[in-house]
């Protein structure tokens, strides 16, 4: 059994895979070129956003999307504790300060509820995290913006169309930042990623920033952020599907709930209301989630761990001085998480498989 199985997604369309890559090489456009326009409109279609402009990966897309709004140094930018850690070191990066808020027990997402305690004179913005493929509470988010004159991103690496009252998630900010790293829901075979926005102005900055500030006349100085012909003609054959793998991930979801309904010792995700959860990843919660773990490989099914720590108790951010206290349920989260095989291409044997794993271990082991 495998966690993700990228070599059964690349099998089921082998064809038309090998025909977009020939067809790369046949046209030599190896850096942006026809396969990267295509790929950003039809992006932008398919997300119902005005502009997509594409980039070397996700993290670059917020870095981006962050200079693109200008942010500068000294700046604080309010994010979430629980995401991976691309989402607050391009804050950094990017010359701002980061301010993290604990997030929500039942959604993994920002708490909406401390956004505003942490806003002083220099906030300028809010990245908020789609986290595991669940929508974050945008209704609060925008409004705490709108009252407090600040931006949005929206990070959108693990919910390639996740709805929040039927909006596409990465169209309700300012901007909204999208990977393609192959692990993810729409991946390439390397790193690639994009950025949405249905400002003109916003666009223009992506645009020009992102390919050094300009071609024949440089209007600033920018950095070299592009996608290759080569992941984008990949995607745009992987992009038709996008759909139908999404629907098989909230099936598997669905199924994944109604098989371990009957074990009580651990929480199965939620779906905030009005929402489309995309599922990127399928994550449980059990206090005792190492002995499960242990268990489980053991009997060769495969699980991570999404993420060992809250952001701000990494190495990284220990300058910030930050306590457990200070983010309890980020913290709790973090030792009680597991992620389970989820991918479109789980079988229903193996997803029984899985079950009945966890049920045993409950009923026997503990
Ligand atoms: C994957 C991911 C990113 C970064 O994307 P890369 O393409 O790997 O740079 C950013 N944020 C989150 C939440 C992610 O899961």
């Amino acid at each position: 059994m495998k966690f993700v199985d990228l070599l059964a997604q690349h099998q089921s369309q082998k064809q038309e895979l090998d025909d977009a890559i020939q067809g790369v090489i046949r046209h030599s456009a190896f850096v942006r070129g026809p396969h990267v326009d295509e790929f950003e409109s039809s992006y932008a279609d398919m997300m119902g956003a005005k502009h997509c402009v594409s980039c070397a990966n996700g993290t670059d897309a917020i870095y981006i999307a962050l200079r693109a709004l200008g942010l500068r140094t000294g700046d604080e930018v309010i994010t979430t504790a629980h995401s991976w850690i691309s989402t607050s070191e391009t804050i950094t990066q990017a010359g701002g300060h980061v301010v993290f808020c604990d997030t929500e027990d039942d959604y993994f997402c920002i708490d909406t509820s401390q956004i505003e305690s942490r806003i002083t004179e220099r906030t300028k913005g809010i990245v908020v995290v789609h986290l595991y493929g669940q929508p974050a509470d945008m209704d609060a988010v925008m409004e705490i913006a709108r009252a407090n004159n600040l931006w949005v991103i929206e990070d959108c690496a693990q919910a390639h169309l996740a709805e929040y009252k039927g909006r596409k998630v990465g169209t309700i900010g300012d901007v909204g930042t999208f990977s393609f790293y192959p692990g993810k829901n729409l991946g390439a075979m390397g790193d690639a990623g994009c950025l949405v926005t249905n400002q003109d102005y916003i666009a223009d900055f992506l645009t020009l920033f992102a390919r050094h500030g300009g071609k024949n006349n440089h209007l600033m100085e920018g950095i070299n952020s592009r996608m290759d012909g080569l992941q984008a003609a990949i995607l745009n054959v992987k992009m038709t599907r996008l759909k139908a793998w999404t629907e098989t991930r909230q099936e598997l979801a669905m199924r994944y709930a109604e098989l371990l309904s009957s074990v009580e010792q651990f929480t199965l995700p939620a779906v905030r209301d009005d929402c489309a959860h995309v599922f990127h990843l399928y994550v449980i919660r059990t206090p005792d989630r190492d002995g499960l773990r242990a268990f489980l490989s053991v009997q060769n099914i495969p699980t991570l761990i999404n993420y060992p720590r809250a952001l701000p108790y990494y190495q990284a951010y220990e300058y910030l001085g930050h306590t457990t206290d200070d983010f309890p349920v980020a913290y709790r989260h973090a030792g009680e998480i597991l992620s389970l095989p989820m991918h479109p291409f789980l079988a229903d044997d193996e997803q029984i498989q899985v079950a009945e794993a966890l049920a045993r271990y409950f009923q026997y082991c503990r």
